[in-house]
C-alpha cells in the first residue's frame, strides 16, 4: 500500500503501526491536551502536539507546542557546533 496520509506513523523501534492517542490532563487552573502516538506492541511513545490552556488574569491563554521531530531525535542527535574561524 502506498497511500500516504500524514497521520500514519510506524514505530521506529519495532515497525508496528502506531495508534494516535489524546490525553487530557486537568490541573488546578489549567488543562493540558496531549496528542501522541503510541506503539501497541512495545509502548514506544512519540509526542505529536501539546496544547496548554491556562487562565491568566481572567483571560484564557492557549499555548501550542508542536513536536516536529520524533522523540528519538533526543538520543544522540543533538549536537552543538561552534565554529571559531
Ligand atoms: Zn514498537
Amino acid at each position: 500500500m502506498h497511500s500516504s496520509n500524514g497521520r500514519r506513523m510506524t514505530c521506529p523501534r519495532c515497525g508496528t503501526p502506531m495508534e494516535h492517542w489524546v490525553e487530557i490532563e486537568i490541573s488546578n487552573g489549567g488543562k493540558q491536551i496531549k496528542y501522541y502516538y503510541k506503539c501497541p506492541r512495545c509502548s514506544y511513545r512519540v509526542n505529536d502536539l501539546v496544547l496548554s490552556i491556562k487562565r491568566q488574569n481572567g483571560a484564557i491563554v492557549v499555548t501550542k507546542e508542536e513536536y516536529k521531530t520524533p522523540m528519538r531525535s533526543r538520543v544522540g542527535n543533538i549536537k552543538r557546533v561552534n565554529k571559531n574561524e
